[in-house]
């Protein structure tokens, strides 16, 4: 394994816009500018994006079919000393991206790599979802076609942590009616489409809810988008320790409804809440 030293290049992992090229940072133009390579997705997308910002820069292609070939060229490079920046289409390289192979690869030879942040379509997605943040799952692109798709939101049943999907928008009535089939129609979903550019579009609901918005509205079959599942909400979470022991002594001399009903008016619950409770107390 070689050491990093003084003579070896750094690879630099290089996040570029998801839409609007102003989201472009001062370091990665800089970056872009100074390394003696651009390692790109494809070369021909981003060399429109190079010469938006007057970047007359050597670049080389490394994708999903070339990467492994690719890697040892390019960590020639670095051993003798020449800076490589990575690029993807849009976005931050190695999420849903070619780039893990390499990165890898030079961390192995120890190598220095090293990130420039950016824009990611999933993070900016979460900003903006109003769901859950602390704790999320990131599972990348959904499969299209809907008996695996079903397997994965099988999976995800009783994820109580947000859970983050890149999905075509042309598919998304079918993604979300297999939501509605296998979730429930009342689990809570955002999408985030079209983010950064002219027609994005924010939008959550019950997934019942939301598959008759997008039936209603061709144009949210169009571009980009993120899908946001809301993790499993235990109902007993939404009520507070005190609304409980309420409900239990009532549950002991009244009837669930009657005892529901006091206990929804004393500390402003849903009913239905306290009765699918009271109903799983038994
Ligand atoms: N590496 C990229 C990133 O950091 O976001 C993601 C690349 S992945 C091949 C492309 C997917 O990201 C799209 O199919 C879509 O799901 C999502 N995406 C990219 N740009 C987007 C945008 N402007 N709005 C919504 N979703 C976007």
């Amino acid at each position: 394994m070689a050491a990093q030293d003084s003579k070896t290049g750094t690879l630099f992992i290089v996040a570029t816009p998801i839409g609007n090229l102003s989201d472009i940072t001062q370091r990665a133009i800089s970056v872009l500018t100074e390394v003696d390579v651009i390692a790109c997705e494809d070369t021909r997308h981003t060399k429109k994006l190079l010469s938006a910002f007057s970047i007359t820069n050597k670049t080389l292609s490394l994708h999903d079919h070339n990467e492994r070939q690719k890697q040892d060229y390019i960590a020639e490079l670095l051993l003798a000393g020449n800076d490589v920046a990575l690029v993807s289409d849009a976005g931050t390289p190695l999420i849903s991206d070619p780039g893990f192979h390499l990165v890898r690869h030079c961390r192995q030879l120890g190598l220095k790599v090293s990130p420039i942040p950016g824009a990611c379509a999933a993070i900016a997605a979460l900003s903006v979802a109003g769901l859950p943040t602390d704790r999320f799952t990131f599972e990348g692109f959904l499969p299209s076609k809907s008996t695996a798709r079903k397997k994965v939101f099988e999976s995800i049943q009783n994820e109580s942590r947000t859970v983050v999907f890149y999905d075509a928008p042309r598919r998304a009535i079918d993604t979300v009616s297999d939501i509605v089939e296998v979730l429930g129609p009342e689990r809570h979903i955002v999408i985030a489409r079209e983010l950064t550019k002219a027609f994005e579009t924010i939008h959550g609901d019950s997934a019942g809810n939301f598959l008759a918005w997008l039936q209603q509205d061709a144009n949210q079959l169009k571009g980009e988008m993120v899908l946001i599942i809301e993790g499993l909400v235990k109902q007993e979470n939404q009520l507070s320790e005190s609304a409980i022991s309420l409900l239990k002594l009532l549950l002991n001399e009244l009837p669930p409804k009657k005892a529901c009903a006091i206990v929804a008016q004393q500390y402003q619950l849903n009913k239905k809440t306290l009765y699918e409770y009271a109903l799983s107390c038994k």
